[in-house]
């Protein structure tokens, strides 16, 4: 048998599951969540947006400095070639100059690129900050809403802590222990009877009636093989 406080404490923890699940339930605590993942999601957005912008101004510097420098390249190859007479020289001076040309045409498609994107961005983050205000003040609403309810809550839970910290004073830390690990890995009841002599009360799964005798032999509990609770004799 189980002490009579360990089995008052479980039932106990039973109410505070229950209350819990009524305000997971509860609409304000959804909406809360859903406010709060958006909320998220756009300050992530943002954030984002930013780091992408950092980047293209970093781009753009470089690509205007090509831009620039390929401009004065050009210029100094222009002048050259007004003072070359000879046409080998002629025509070496405007191949170069050509080359410069192309490259100068990539450069300022690059910045206009990048112009582009820099557009794109503004936009993004003119939208995503025209909507966080409003996702900012609705996980708000919903924060209050839930903790209005949980709030009414509130006596009932403290009653019941009080209940279990003064049952727990007369419970035995061995058992105690046991309890506390296995309902801390989800588990609920974690002390169950022994059903007919042979089945667990937590999962129902059938046990061979030697083998729940010989682990009775000695103790007054066993564990579950199936589902892992402890198993006790109501007797
Ligand atoms: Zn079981």
């Amino acid at each position: 048998m189980i002490q009579k406080e360990m089995l008052t404490y479980q039932q106990l923890d039973g109410e505070l599951r229950r209350i819990d699940r009524e305000l997971r339930k509860n609409e304000n605590f959804v909406k809360r969540r859903q406010y709060k993942a958006a909320r998220q999601e756009c300050e992530e957005t943002i954030a984002r947006l930013d780091a992408r912008a950092a980047e293209l101004k970093a781009q753009l510097a470089i690509a205007q400095q090509a831009v620039q420098k390929t401009e004065e390249v050009i210029e100094e190859h222009s002048r050259e070639i007004g003072t070359l007479e000879d046409e080998d020289e002629l025509n070496y001076m405007n191949k170069k100059l050509n080359e410069q040309i192309s490259e100068l045409n990539a450069a300022e498609k690059e910045v206009k690129r990048i112009l582009r994107e820099c557009e794109d961005i503004v936009k993004a983050f003119d939208e995503a900050a025209a909507k966080l205000p409003r996702l900012i003040a609705g996980y708000r609403k919903y924060d209050e809403e839930f903790n209005r309810s949980a709030a009414e809550l509130k006596p009932r839970v403290n009653e019941i802590r009080a209940k279990q910290a003064e049952l727990r004073k007369s419970i035995d830390d061995q058992i105690y222990d046991v309890y506390k690990k296995i309902f801390d890995g989800g588990l609920y009841p974690v002390f169950v009877p022994l059903e007919d002599g042979a089945r667990c009360g937590g999962c129902r799964m059938e046990m061979p009636r030697a083998v729940v005798d010989a682990q009775f032999a000695d103790k007054p509990y066993m564990k579950c093989e199936h589902c892992g609770r402890i198993i006790f004799k109501d007797e």
